[in-house]
C-alpha cells in the first residue's frame, strides 16, 4: 500500500480517498495519481485488491473509494453491504468507477453518470447501460456510485464533485428498527390497544381524467417518542411478533369505517387493504370480512385485498385456496409492488388477481431507465393479455403521468397526485368532486 500526498489546498484537499488498481495496469494506477494529485486530493491510499478495504474501512475513513471497474470495481458496492450487514459501518464511502472507454467519441472525457443516453458503448469491457443499472442498485442499497472514463483532471474533478454532491446514504431509511426506535413491547401494546395507530389513504386516479376512483389505506403509527414510525419498520416487527393479525384487523375496522362514511355521502370508491401471504392464509379470513361487511352493509366489491411481498409464500397451494376464496366472497384482490421481489411474476402467472400494481421502483426510474420503461410497457401489455387492472405506483413526477397514459397505464397513485390523507382530508377531497 501506498501513500501520496499533496501540499496545495482545494475544494478536495481534506477528502480521504482509496484507490483501487490491479499490479497488471501500471498505466491505469498512474493515472489515476495523475489525476489525484492535480486535482489536490492531500490523503490516498493506494491497494491492489478487494480483500484490504475491510481492513482499511474499519481502521480510518474513507470518503471515496476510487476503484477500476473491471479489476474489482464492480464488487465494491456489494463488499460495502456485506460488510454493513456483518457489523454496521457509520457510513458508505462513495464509490467512483474508472475505466478505459473502448469507444471513443465525443463524449469521452464526461461522467457517464451525467448523462441520460451514453455514446460510450463499453467500460472497461462492461456496457455502459449494465453499469448504470448496477449504479442504480447501488444507490437503492445506499451506496453512491459515480463513474469517469477516460478525459482530463476538469472531467475527472467534475465526476467526484458530482459524487460528493449527492449526500452519502447510510442505507435505505426503515430497512431496520433503528437502537432508539420502538421496542417490541411498544408494538404490542400499540397493536392491542390502538393506540396512536392510524391510517391513512393515499387516493387512486384515473390517470386520464384525473378523477380519484379508489385509494390505498395506509397505516401510521405515531409513537410518543419516537415520532412517526414508517411502516418499513413497524410492518416486520409486526411480523416478527406474529401480530400481523391484530394489525390486519385493526386496518380492517378503520376501513369498513371509511366506506360507511362514504355510503353516508353516496360516495362509491373501493378501498384496498395491504396484507401478507400469511395473512391472507389465515383459515376463515374470507368468511369473517364477508360477515363484517354484509352486517355493515357494503358490498365486498369496495374492499380490496393488495397481497404484499413482504413475506415469502410457503405453500402456494393455500395461497392460491385462499385468494380464490376472497374472490368468489366478491373481494377483489390485486399484487402489489409487481417486478420487485423474486416471485411476483411467478404468483402472477400461478394465482388469479383482480389487479397488478407496478412497483414504484420502475415508475420512478421510467424518465432515466430505458429498462423500467420496459418492465412498465411489458406489465401493462400482460395485465391487457391476463385480463387485469393495471396501476402505477410512486408517480412522483407529474411528466411521468402523460408518459403512462401513453404506455397504457390508465390508474396511478403517487405523490405527484396526492400523497396519503388523513381522514378528514381525504373525504373533503372526495366528497368535493
Ligand atoms: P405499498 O403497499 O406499496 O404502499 C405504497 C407506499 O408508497 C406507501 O408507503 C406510500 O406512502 C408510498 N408512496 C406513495 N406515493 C409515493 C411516491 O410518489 N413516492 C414514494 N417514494 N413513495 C410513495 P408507506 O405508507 O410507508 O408503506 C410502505 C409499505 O408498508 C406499503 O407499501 C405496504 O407494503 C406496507 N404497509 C403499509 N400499511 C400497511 C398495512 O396496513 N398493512 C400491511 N400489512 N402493510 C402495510
Ligand atoms: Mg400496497
Ligand atoms: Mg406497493
Amino acid at each position: 500500500m501506498k501513500t501520496i500526498s499533496s501540499p496545495v489546498r482545494s475544494e478536495f484537499h481534506c477528502l480521504r480517498v482509496l484507490t483501487l488498481t490491479p499490479d497488471t495496469d501500471k498505466s491505469g494506477a498512474r493515472w489515476l495519481g495523475t489525476m489525484l494529485s492535480a486535482i489536490n486530493v492531500a490523503d490516498v491510499k493506494s491497494i491492489n485488491s478487494l480483500s484490504l478495504i475491510p481492513s482499511l474501512l474499519r481502521e480510518g475513513k474513507v470518503d471515496v473509494i476510487v476503484a477500476d471497474v473491471e479489476h474489482g470495481g464492480l464488487m465494491v458496492p456489494t463488499l460495502l453491504k456485506t460488510l454493513d450487514a456483518a457489523n454496521p459501518l457509520a457510513r458508505f464511502p462513495h464509490v467512483l468507477w474508472v475505466g478505459q472507454p473502448t469507444l471513443l467519441n465525443l463524449l469521452h472525457g464526461q461522467a457517464a453518470a451525467m448523462l441520460e443516453k451514453p455514446a460510450v458503448a463499453r467500460i472497461g469491457g462492461l456496457s455502459v447501460t449494465a453499469l448504470l443499472a448496477h449504479a442504480r442498485l447501488a444507490h437503492r442499497a445506499g451506496i453512491n456510485v459515480g463513474m469517469v472514463y477516460g478525459g482530463g483532471n476538469a472531467a475527472f474533478a467534475e465526476a467526484l464533485r458530482a459524487l460528493l454532491l449527492v449526500p452519502s446514504i447510510k442505507r435505505q431509511a426503515g430497512c431496520f428498527a433503528p437502537p432508539d426506535g420502538p421496542t417490541e413491547a411498544d408494538v404490542i401494546e400499540a397493536l392491542t390497544t390502538g393506540k396512536n395507530l392510524r391510517v391513512m389513504l393515499q387516493p387512486q386516479y384515473d390517470l386520464r381524467t384525473r378523477r380519484i376512483i379508489g385509494a390505498e389505506a395506509l397505516l401510521r403509527w405515531n409513537h410518543p417518542g419516537v415520532g412517526e414510525v414508517p411502516p418499513s419498520v413497524l410492518i416486520p416487527m409486526v411480523n416478527r411478533l406474529g401480530l400481523h393479525l391484530l394489525l390486519f384487523s385493526f386496518i380492517e375496522t378503520r376501513v369498513i369505517d371509511v366506506l360507511l362514511v362514504l355510503k353516508s355521502r353516496q360516495v362509491t370508491l373501493p378501498i384496498a387493504l395491504n396484507a401478507s401471504a400469511e395473512t391472507v392464509c389465515t383459515p376463515g379470513l374470507a368468511q369473517r370480512l364477508a360477515e363484517k361487511m354484509q352486517r355493515a352493509g357494503v358490498p365486498p366489491q369496495l374492499l380490496k385485498i393488495e397481497l404484499t411481498g413482504d413475506l415469502p409464500v410457503d405453500d402456494e397451494l393455500l395461497l392460491s385456496a385462499s385468494l380464490n376464496t376472497l374472490r368468489a366472497k366478491g373481494f377483489p384482490v390485486s399484487l402489489d409492488d409487481f417486478g420487485q421481489g423474486s416471485s411476483t411474476l411467478n404468483l402472477l402467472a400461478r394465482m388469479t388477481f383482480d389487479e397488478v400494481k407496478i412497483d414504484g421502483a420502475f415508475v420512478r426510474d421510467m424518465k432515466t431507465s430505458a429498462s423500467a420503461q420496459a418492465v412498465i410497457t411489458a406489465t401493462v401489455n400482460l395485465a391487457r393479455l391476463m385480463n387485469l387492472k393495471v396501476v402505477a405506483e410512486g408517480i412522483e413526477d407529474a411528466s411521468c403521468i402523460e408518459a403512462l397514459c401513453q404506455l397504457g397505464c390508465p390508474t396511478g397513485q403517487g405523490y405527484a397526485l396526492a400523497r396519503p390523507l388523513e381522514l378528514r382530508d381525504f373525504f373533503a377531497s372526495v366528497s368535493n368532486k
